[in-house]
């Protein structure tokens, strides 16, 4: 199991969503998009299942949109 993350369009820091589910599940999921109050901006950030990874204790994951979302910043 991991939890569900985001990043922060203001900061571009990674923000738990709180959601956990393993990343199997995550990828089987159809697209969707939910709301996480972040704790930087104090507001609620809307973000879609495309802009999220899963986090998982110990691994360090980098993933092609995370590249690409770097390299528009
Ligand atoms: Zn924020």
């Amino acid at each position: 199991m991991g939890m569900v993350m985001v990043r922060c369009p203001q900061t571009g820091r990674a923000i738990p969503t709180g959601i956990k589910i393993d990343r199997d599940s995550f990828r089987r999921r159809p697209v969707f998009y939910s709301r996480t109050h972040c704790p930087t901006c104090q507001i609620d950030h809307t973000w879609f299942a495309q802009d999220a990874w899963v986090h998982e204790a110990g691994r360090v994951e980098r993933r092609a949109a995370e590249d690409s979302h770097m390299e528009r910043v």
